[in-house]
């Protein structure tokens, strides 16, 4: 039996921060992780790049976590991003903000965000064992003994940050949910989120690549409203991708309609707004020889997909724009304005970035990341019931609860140390 102060299972960024956090009042720290290398999956994120978080404040933060916004607050106001930036920047790794607040490290390499986290776990005298899976956690005599298929590990406090389930071949694959239900705690529903989508009989590989900016996104379930968004669509050679489409991913059902605008209905033009429908009226009488995927191409849509539209609408794009009558034009503005795209469904575990479900926060003191079952038992990261938008809100979450987790450990360390010290 090999003892420590602290295990952690999982040396992905909420592990190495959890053990960075709780590491500095000399605890002893041991971090175990199945993989041969730590940080797979953060390796890969943000293209290699790294996508490390957001921009903005807290208020505004926080409305990219779907219902998991109360219970990731205090996480939040522990250690925010400006926190977070600072950590990197201190140690000798710049922060950019680029294209819509999302920040990255300037290096633009996410092999440099891991490299400054494994430098401060062997600054700190942190353990790291690498191709031990763990297999087992459980309790004994108010210890926790933690099983690899080569040792045995007792500690006082043991830390599940073993990610979710999404991308399994870097190593997350959902043994953390094992070991919390093993100890009692309920796992929500998994499936995955932040995926791309295949569209039923899918006409719009011929755009793929062409990307649509703050496109107004509806979701629609049985002919109800489910979900308005913003955001920027790709299309692509299978069906539908892109920030706007991913951070919808998590809602969709087959059957799903996903009514996407192709194009702003208004638009401003020497400092007035110009109403779509004006302009489309203005091309196609002003413009009267164009064909009418010229006068599509004169509004604002890519050739291609006026074509394909079309095509889709069984309206020749070659007739005279002058020809166009009112009830074709109607149907061409309702399916630029929303056209109606049926989801066949969302992509799996393997194409997804990120997982939806995990272990129920209602278990979680979310002022401290303890379980509310097992004292001693804290999480961090994606095994928990959150998962953000696109842009950096997943990574924020794996370092602020593991900031929040590492920070309680180490205060309650403290108070067992010093009981006293409480009068
Ligand atoms: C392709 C891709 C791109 C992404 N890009 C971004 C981005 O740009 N910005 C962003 O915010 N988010 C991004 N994400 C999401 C982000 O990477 C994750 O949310 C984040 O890595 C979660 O951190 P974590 O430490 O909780 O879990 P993980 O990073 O999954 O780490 C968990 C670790 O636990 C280990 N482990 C699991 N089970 C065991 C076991 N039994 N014993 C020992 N070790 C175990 C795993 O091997 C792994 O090393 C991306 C995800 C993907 C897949």
């Amino acid at each position: 039996m090999i003892n420590y102060d602290v295990i952690i299972t999982g040396a992905g960024p909420a592990g190495l921060f959890t053990a960075i956090s709780c590491s500095n009042e000399g605890a002893s720290v041991s971090l175990l992780e199945k993989n041969t290398s730590a940080g797979r999956k953060l390796l890969v994120s943000g293209s290699g790049k790294c996508n490390i978080t957001h921009a903005g404040l807290l208020d505004e933060f926080l409305t990219h976590y779907w219902d998991a916004e109360k219970f990731i607050t205090p996480e939040l106001s522990n250690f925010m991003n400006l926190d977070l930036q600072k950590f990197f920047e201190k140690r000798g790794l710049p922060m950019v903000e680029m294209d819509n607040g999302k920040i990255f490290p300037a290096s633009l390499r996410s092999a440099d965000v891991l490299s400054v986290l494994l430098g401060e776990c062997m600054k700190r005298g942190v353990d790291i064992t690498y191709g031990h899976a763990v297999r087992e956690i459980s309790l004994s005599n108010s210890r926790f003994i933690v099983s690899t298929d080569h040792d045995t590990y007792s500690a006082a406090y043991a830390v599940v940050a073993t990610g979710g389930i999404s991308y399994p071949a870097t190593g997350s694959s959902g043994d953390g949910y094992r070991f919390a239900e093993n100890l009692g705690h309920k796992i929500m529903p998994l499936s995955p989120a932040l995926t791309p989508v295949y569209i039923k009989g899918w006409r719009f590989g011929a755009c793929s690549g062409i990307s649509l900016s703050e496109a107004e996104i509806n979701l629609y379930r049985e002919g109800r409203s489910i979900v308005r968004a913003k955001g920027d669509v790709l299309f692509t050679h299978k069906g539908l991708s892109g920030p706007g489409i991913l951070d919808m991913s998590r809602n969709l059902r087959p059957g799903d309609i996903i009514k996407i605008s192709l194009i702003s209905s208004s638009f401003r033009c020497m400092g007035n707004d110009v109403d779509i429908e004006e302009k489309f009226i203005h091309q196609l009488r002003g413009h009267g020889s164009k064909s009418l995927k010229n006068c599509m191409a004169e509004i604002g849509l890519p050739v291609t997909l006026a074509e394909t539209l079309l095509e889709c609408l069984s309206i020749s794009g070659r007739i005279k724009g002058a020809s166009v009558d009112k009830g074709t034009r109607r149907i061409i503005l309702n399916s630029l304005l929303g056209h109606p795209f049926e989801v066949e469904r969302a992509g799996g575990f393997n194409e997804a970035m990120a997982t939806r479900g995990g272990i129920s926060l209602e278990n979680i003191n979310r002022k401290t990341m303890e379980s509310r079952l097992v004292p001693g038992l804290y999480f961090a990261g994606e095994v928990m019931d959150v998962d953000g938008d696109t842009g950096g809100y997943n990574l924020q979450h794996a370092f602020s609860s593991a900031a929040l987790a590492g920070r309680s450990i180490s205060v309650s360390m403290s108070k067992r140390k010093s009981p006293q010290s409480k009068l």
